[in-house]
């Protein structure tokens, strides 16, 4: 038996453990930063087979850091991200049960050749994916900094390897103006709201001037309490995105200008505020990918790549990206369901669901081992990331 296939017995082995472990935590939903129940399951898992698990880490309290290692040399240190957040009203319609679980089992699995070979492997379990920005938090914590790599799969209705995503920043603006009788004494008040409609049509006309790969998009999300009083608040809530980080930030001091601009008109003030929590872009590491996508045709399953930059969001992954090489690939759980709607969620409890979980776990499990076996490709590797 090659050793290839004694890591992929090793993940058959677990199969069963894995499905109820992925079965439970689809069924009992928990949103960003209250993923307690998710947690305590992994971890659980984790230490049955001899990991050191720390919980807690980063200042938050449903994160963890699971780890074991050669006795005696440590290094590489392989890290697999653990996702287990789930979304509002509609359960974990991201698939992050089956993220969690996969890179959990992965890490397991692998875990039976650390007498043999030098290393590390360590799985982060990362709260709040779906807003929160987990990652974000603890990046600024140095979470990630001692890990040779980083890596997760992601549920999806396509196989495809490299996907990059969006910088994501939130901007947030008010106008206060003077409440006033509308019909009595209109002269009297400061329209807060005719500021925000004003700023709102100014931003849609720019946002138009925009490279493709831009994003403005925003509503209100205050205007005034009864059509008789001259609204003394009205406030916008944006999200920015974009490719590139500076050309993100240029983009909100257009907005910044434009706003500042129409509450000067009618002598409005404005407060505008960005969101210190900043999803940078991702950008995969092309050769880790790489060797993910061999062992995906070594498992025989078609990588459907399409355009990497197109039809793509946001996530916090990027902030790992930007710390040590990355990889986010996404594996086909079910053929057409979208992320986000109740259908997904559906496929992320159905036997496609833990088809594809157990794809996931076996090709993160082999790109380990890889990495483990061929110290060539780790120096590939970190030199795309340094270049
Ligand atoms: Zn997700």
């Amino acid at each position: 038996m090659s050793s290839k296939e004694v890591i992929l017995k090793e993940v058959d082995k677990l199969s069963l453990e894995m499905k109820s472990v992925a079965k439970f935590i689809g069924q009992y939903p928990e949103l960003a930063f209250s993923e307690f129940k998710a947690q305590e399951k992994l971890t659980w898992f984790l230490k049955k087979y001899g990991f050191n698990v720390k919980k807690g880490v980063g200042g938050i309290k449903t994160a963890f850091i699971a780890t074991k290692s050669n006795r005696f040399k440590k290094t590489p240190n392989l890290g697999f991200l653990a996702e287990y957040d789930a979304l509002p009203g509609i359960g974990h319609a991201c698939g992050h049960n089956l993220i969690g679980t996969a890179s959990s089992g992965a890490a397991i699995a692998l875990s039976s050749i650390l007498k043999q070979v030098s290393g590390t492997i360590t799985v982060i379990g990362c709260p709040a994916e779906e807003g929160g920005g987990g990652k974000v938090l603890l990046a600024k914590k140095g979470i990630f900094d001692p890990l040779s790599v980083a890596m997760m799969a992601h549920p999806d209705n396509k196989t495809e390897v490299v996907k990059y995503m969006l910088a994501l920043i939130e901007v947030d603006i008010e106008f206060l103006g003077r409440a006033s009788h509308a019909a009595a004494e209109p002269e009297k008040g400061i329209h807060a709201l005719n500021a925000a409609v004003a700023t709102y049509s100014a931003i849609l006309k720019m946002s138009k001037t925009l490279t493709k790969d831009a994003r403005v998009h925003g509503i209100f999300t205050s205007g005034g309490q009864k059509p008789n009083i001259i609204p003394a608040h009205a406030a916008l809530s944006y999200y920015v995105r974009a490719l590139d980080m500076k050309y993100a930030y240029q983009i909100i001091q257009k907005i910044k200008k434009i706003a500042f601009q129409e509450a000067k008109k009618i002598k409005a003030k404005v407060i505008f505020k960005v969101n210190p929590i900043v999803y940078e872009p991702f950008h995969p590491n092309r050769t880790l990918a790489h060797v993910f996508e061999k062992q995906l045709a070594f498992l025989k399953i078609k990588n459907e790549q399409s355009d990497p930059k197109s039809k793509i969001g946001s996530s916090d992954i990027g902030n790992v990206g930007n710390i040590v090489p990355t990889i986010h690939p996404s594996i086909k759980i079910c053929n057409h369901f979208s992320c986000h709607t109740p259908d997904f969620s559906k496929a992320a409890l159905s036997q496609g669901g833990f088809q594809g979980m157990m794809v996931a776990a076996k090709a993160l499990a082999l790109t380990g081992h890889e990495l483990f076996l061929n110290s060539t490709v780790l120096t590939k590797i970190k030199e795309e990331f340094h270049r």
